[in-house]
Formats: C-alpha cells, sequence, structure tokens
C-alpha cells in the first residue's frame, strides 16, 4: 500500500496548518490495521537501509519537528529506531551548550548529517533556530530572517552530496497535546517530562503555529520537501511516516554492490575446507 505521500507540501505554496486536519486517519479504520502496516512497512525499511548501508553511495536524513508531546519520541521509538542501528543514528538537539552558541548555528548540525551508506534522524534540528529562537526573541529578527536562505543553501549543499532530506512536523491539535499533557501527569513513569515551559508555549501557540507556516513555507525544495504529518492519532502518525520513509528509500534504489571476487574459487576454497574438516573426523 502507498501512502502518505499526500502529506507533502508542495514547494512554493503557502501553508497554513490550521487547514490541515490533525485526526486524519488516511485508509485506515482503526489502529490494528494500521500497525499491523507499520509493523510490515518497518521490516522493509529495515531491508532497504541494509542495502544503503552496503552500497556506501547515498545516504538518508530525517528532520523531526513538533509541538510538545506531539510524539517524535513514539516516532522513533516505534519506526525510525527500528533500523539497524550500524547504520543510523538519532540526533537530540537540545537548548545550545556555551560551545556551541559560540559557534554558527549550523555548527553542532553539519557534525551529525549523515554520511555515505547512513541515516541521520533528528530530533528537532536547525529549524529550532528559526522557531523558538524567533518566538522567544532570542536573537534579533535581522538575524533569524537571514537563517531561511542560509537554511536553503545547507540542505542544498548536503542534497548535492548525495543526502536524501525528508522533513516532518507533526501535526496535533491543542486538546490533543492538552490531554498528553494529563496523561503525564497521571502516570508516574512520565512525571521526568513535566516542565512548566511547555504550559508556557501553550500560551505562544499561535506565535508558534506562524514561525512554523514561516518556516514551512520558505524552506522547503524538491530536494528537502516539508511533511505535514496528522498526528492525533498515533497509530496514523507512525504508519505515514513508515511509509514516507519507505517510499523515499525504494525512491533512492540502493544497489548490493557487484561481486569482484571469483565465486568459482572462493567455492572451491570452502569444499577443501570441508573436506579436510570431514578428513579428521
Ligand atoms: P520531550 O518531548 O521529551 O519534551 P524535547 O525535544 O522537547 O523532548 P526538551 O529537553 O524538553 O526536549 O527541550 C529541548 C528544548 O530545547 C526545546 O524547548 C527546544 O525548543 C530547545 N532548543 C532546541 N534547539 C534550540 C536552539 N537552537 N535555541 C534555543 N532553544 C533550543
Ligand atoms: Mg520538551
Amino acid at each position: 500500500m502507498n501512502f502518505g505521500r499526500e502529506h507533502v507540501i508542495e514547494p512554493g505554496s503557502n501553508v497554513r496548518l490550521s487547514k490541515i486536519k490533525s485526526q486524519q486517519t488516511g485508509p485506515f479504520e482503526g489502529k490494528d490495521a494500521a500497525r499491523e502496516f507499520t509493523a510490515e512497512t518497518n521490516d522493509q525499511i529495515r531491508d532497504l537501509q541494509y542495502r544503503l548501508f552496503v552500497e556506501q553511495k547515498q545516504s538518508l536524513l530525517v528532520v523531526l519537528q513538533a509541538p510538545d508531546a506531539a510524539g517524535k519520541d513514539g516516532l522513533i521509538r516505534k519506526v525510525l529506531g527500528r533500523m539497524n542501528p550500524q547504520g543510523c543514528r538519532t540526533y537530540p538537539f537540545k537548548v545550545p551548550t556555551k560551545e556551541e552558541l559560540a559557534h554558527d548555528f549550523l555548527w553542532r548540525i553539519h557534525k551529525c548529517t549523515p554520511g555515505k551508506g547512513h541515516v541521520s534522524v533528528f530530533n528537532r534540528s536547525h529549524y529550532e533556530d528559526v522557531l523558538i529562537v524567533r518566538v522567544e526573541d532570542l536573537v534579533p529578527k535581522k538575524v533569524w530572517d537571514r537563517r531561511f536562505e542560509i537554511i536553503n543553501h545547507f540542505e542544498e549543499n548536503l542534497a548535492c552530496a548525495g543526502t536524501r532530506i525528508l522533513k516532518f512536523y507533526l501535526h496535533i491539535s491543542l486538546e490533543e497535546q492538552l490531554e498528553r499533557f494529563k496523561k503525564r501527569l497521571d502516570n508516574p513513569e512520565k512525571h521526568w517530562k513535566l516542565n512548566t515551559g511547555d504550559y508556557a508555549a501553550r500560551d505562544k501557540w499561535n506565535a508558534y503555529r506562524e514561525a512554523y507556516e514561516d518556516a514551512i513555507t520558505k524552506c522547503n525544495s524538491k530536494d528537502a520537501p516539508w511533511f505535514v504529518i496528522p498526528a492525533d492519532h498515533k497509530w496514523y502518525r507512525d504508519a505515514a511516516v513508515a511509509g514516507i520513509v519507505r517510499d523515499t528509500l525504494e525512491e533512492m534504489d540502493p544497489k548490493m554492490p557487484p561481486v569482484e571476487e571469483d565465486l568459482d574459487e572462493i567455492r572451491a576454497l570452502y569444499e577443501r575446507e570441508l573436506a579436510e574438516l570431514e578428513g579428521k573426523k
């Protein structure tokens, strides 16, 4: 089944998040069918990722951005983190350290981009530097405003070097977010996640929305497209992202390298070893 692609934002178009429904469930009537799809698709992703790793020619960068509790962690646990960790790494980007702040905003990001054969998953990213930084007024407008262009050049540079980029915005409603905050309050295992800052960000929901819309609209290209993933239903979020990642890897079509050794010779070596072993019995 192919789906998920319909959530792409066409480059050049103006995104309006309020026009996109966060409760969509695509072709699924319920969670069981979606979970089954995700499990099968995860297996296909693993096979394709194996070929990517062996081929060593291309790489994949997955960028995750979302309001709190939209499910970046869950998506990593249930889909992206299921790839073979030998060729896939997740990088969370938190409040920059003193050392990071002493450099340009892409310094810490560039170091984590995937080399050939590898996949990087960014849990938050360089987009924070035009989102929280803008809404919280951490640098002047003239500084963050130039970053859209800088980000476009940066992503173009990665694409030229053979990196496919997929950017996902996990789209949840204010109501669903509050519901998830309540579940965190009710579950002692999740108390470590509670923080007053999450509630403060709710007061600035519209300012964040505007910042997201600007970032998605201004930094969106064929090589580095944005997808707005309806994320009120966790099972739909996982299925949609899994479908898009699988389709993208299929499009990249990583190939096993040609065999350079002489297989007949290797077979003969094997036969010799086997005969020797049997002779020792
Ligand atoms: P969780 O879903 O578990 O809450 P999280 O990604 O929100 O995970 P936190 O440790 O709660 O992780 O928050 C990280 C914070 O760092 C976020 O508020 C984010 O906006 C902030 N941050 C990330 N990058 C930057 C940046 N470049 N400048 C300022 N703040 C940043
Ligand atoms: Mg948080």
